[in-house]
């Protein structure tokens, strides 16, 4: 059994069964049958099914909210938003069902049209920093195409997938569809990748972890999707509304305390508005309110655990231009801190630091500007502050990451596709882009010869 702490009071909240390689197989085995009668299941019977998931995820919205704070410390009001998008991403793709169309193709001597098949076991390995937000994004998509799934959560934050294991049998859901498996990424992850049985794997977490994947993946031709790491870049133009980005920045590099693929933790500043913006934005981190993260006003939570906390420390060694206060006591926690000015070459500014420390670089034009969001091996987010909407068009073209927002620090929407370039990862989540990652095209010609 593994103890499963709450981040913010260093208090053991419950033990979770560390599964065994026999488990994770009999998990597979309940999947792979199952999987010869949830294919043939109508689609809008499937429909019906994933539509009662989201509505039990929204009547058991506080139940759920409440349990992801006191496993992962994010704050309450984050955990509600996360649950509330939880119940959508189920609803989108109960309506996506009967949308995702074959084709009709025009050939010579017949009739051919092209089929999605399921593909069948999905291993789905989900980090701990959006624990029940990404188990959604990865199962209602599988479901919706006709597959199972084995769920394996990060060994840390497993509470969530838990209960939504449940949740999905009390809708209807027949046995063996869904299957969570808790345990070790070593040992019960490897082994769902490397599984005979399994068809895909999608994968969400680092990008040292993601390529050990790829390779485990690799003898049993499985499908793979990776949503790995990511170091987004925040460009900030002098003739861009200077508040409204100084107050949006905060959210986007502090949210989760950080840790979030999504951070636009490398916040590129035009050297001409660089101390107005650095005022501002220390304004508004000073206000940030960071502790108890069931209290409906905070704003900031601890960090995941000890170890992310100390990881974090250890970048933070120079050119300190903010850094805020935590609560004293138990906690693992760590505070709001502005680098800055710093160059694009420093380690602080190429490593996916993963907690609360955002890197303030200066730039002088669009190129260089474009230049700098591009130098990383990362290409998973970022955002584009300007009021010349030439300038942002290209620049949103010029920059390398799968998800930009311009005058605007948000990624994600059920209906949009979601994902990364470069070393964060290929594949789509969410929108009816996710479904192509969870089925095969069978193509089938049909003679009308006499
Ligand atoms: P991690 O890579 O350490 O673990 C992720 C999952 O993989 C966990 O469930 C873990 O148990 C499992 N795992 C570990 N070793 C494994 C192995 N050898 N085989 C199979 N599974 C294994 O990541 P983490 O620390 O949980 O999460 C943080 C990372 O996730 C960050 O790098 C972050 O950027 C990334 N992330 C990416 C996205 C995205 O959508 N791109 C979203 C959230 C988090």
């Amino acid at each position: 059994m593994k103890g499963i702490i709450n981040p913010a009071t260093e208090e053991e909240l419950t033990q979770v069964h560390e599964a065994s390689v026999e488990d994770l197989d009999a998990a597979v085995s309940r999947a792979s049958k199952a999987f010869d009668s949830w294919r043939k299941v109508t689609p809008a019977d499937r429909a019906r099914l994933l539509r009662r998931v989201a509505g039990l995820v929204e009547e058991h919205g506080e139940e759920l909210a409440r349990l992801e704070t006191q496993n992962v410390g994010k704050p309450i009001s984050d955990s509600r938003g996360e649950v509330g998008m939880v119940a959508e991403v189920f609803y989108y793709y109960a309506g996506a069902i009967d949308k995702h169309l074959g084709e009709n193709i025009p050939v010579e001597g017949g009739v051919d049209i092209t089929f999605h098949e399921p593909l069948g076991v999905v291993g789905s390995i989900t980090p701990w920093n959006f624990p029940l937000n990404i188990a959604s994004w990865k199962l209602a998509p599988a479901l919706a195409c006709g597959n199972t799934c084995v769920l394996k959560p990060a060994e840390i934050t497993p509470l969530t997938s838990l209960r939504l294991g449940e949740l999905v049998l009390e809708a209807g859901v027949p046995e063996g569809v869904v299957n969570v498996v808790t345990g070790s990424g070593s040992l019960v992850g490897q082994r769902l990748v490397e599984h005979p049985d399994v068809a895909k794997v999608a994968f969400t977490g680092s990008t040292q972890v993601g390529a050990g994947i790829m390779k485990g993946a690799a003898d049993t031709i499985k499908r793979v999707t990776l949503e790995l790491g990511g170091k987004s870049a925040n460009i900030v133009f002098a003739d861009a509304d200077l508040d409204s980005a100084a107050t949006s920045a905060g959210p986007a590099v502090f949210g989760n305390a950080g840790q979030d693929c999504c951070a636009r933790s490398r916040i590129l500043v035009q050297r001409k508005a660089f101390d107005r913006f650095a005022s501002l934005f220390v304004e508004a981190t000073a206000k940030m309110k960071v502790g108890d993260p069931e209290d409906n006003a905070t704003e900031m939570g601890p960090l995941v655990s000890a170890d992310q906390r100390d990881n974090v420390a250890s970048y933070v060694d120079m050119d300190v231009m903010f850094a805020g206060d935590v609560p004293e006591g138990a906690g693992y926690w760590y505070p709001p801190t502005i680098l800055g000015p710093i160059s694009n070459g420093s380690k602080q500014a190429r490593e996916e630091i993963f907690g609360p420390v955002a890197c303030l670089i200066p730039f002088d034009d669009e190129d260089e500007a474009i230049r700098i969001a591009n130098d990383t091996p990362y290409g998973l987010s970022g955002s584009i502050w300007t009021r010349d909407v030439g300038r942002a068009l290209r620049v949103a073209r010029g920059v390398n990451s799968g998800v930009l927002s311009i005058n605007s620090n948000t990624s994600v929407r059920p209906s949009t596709p979601f994902g990364g370039m470069k070393q964060s990862g290929f594949g789509r989540e969410l929108g009816m882009h996710a479904l192509a990652g969870y089925s095969d095209i069978k193509n089938v010609f049909i003679s009308t010869e006499e």
